[in-house]
């Protein structure tokens, strides 16, 4: 098990992310491709882990320090387009200026929070993407062990 001072010395098992090969694609051709801060929701079935859908927030307000989503016009598409069509949050993706690839203090109140309003949620995937290397943290939070991020491995599928 990995010694990072962010790992408690539990037995608690770190699932990966799984995501669809098509949303990779997606996020690295928006958020990757643009300068930080951007971001996005990540979607899949209800009742399952696995990443099927990616909406990139355009109306997000980005001050290139922090990534803020556009919560009515998520709500809105959740309420009308998503769970019509059974797929719910799994989380969100959004970029880091530079090489920081965790998640800050900020983000993880905000994580914290959808995990307390979304009580079904037993891990919220919280990818960063460092647009400056094109690379993807994949990074997870466990509703279990809610101030604590967990890098985790991507699983593409
Ligand atoms: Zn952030």
């Amino acid at each position: 098990m990995n010694k990072n001072s962010t790992i408690p010395n539990t037995k608690v098992s770190i699932p990966p992310i799984w995501m669809n090969r098509r949303v990779m694609c997606q996020i690295m051709c928006t958020i990757g491709a643009r300068p930080a801060e951007t971001g996005g929701i990540l979607l899949g079935p209800i009742g399952s882990s696995v990443i099927t859908a990616f909406h990139f927030d355009q109306s997000a307000s980005c001050s290139g320090v922090t990534y803020s989503p556009d919560h009515l016009t998520l709500r809105r598409m959740m309420q009308e387009a998503w769970l019509p069509a059974g797929v719910d949050m799994k989380g969100f993706v959004h970029s880091h200026p530079g090489s920081f690839d965790r998640l800050s203090e900020g983000d993880m109140i905000y994580i914290r929070r959808l995990l307390e309003k979304n009580p079904d949620m037993t891990s919220f995937a919280a990818p960063i993407v460092i647009p400056g290397a094109f690379r993807l943290r994949p990074i997870i939070v466990l509703s279990s062990q809610p101030a604590l991020q967990h890098p985790t491995t991507l699983r593409l599928i």
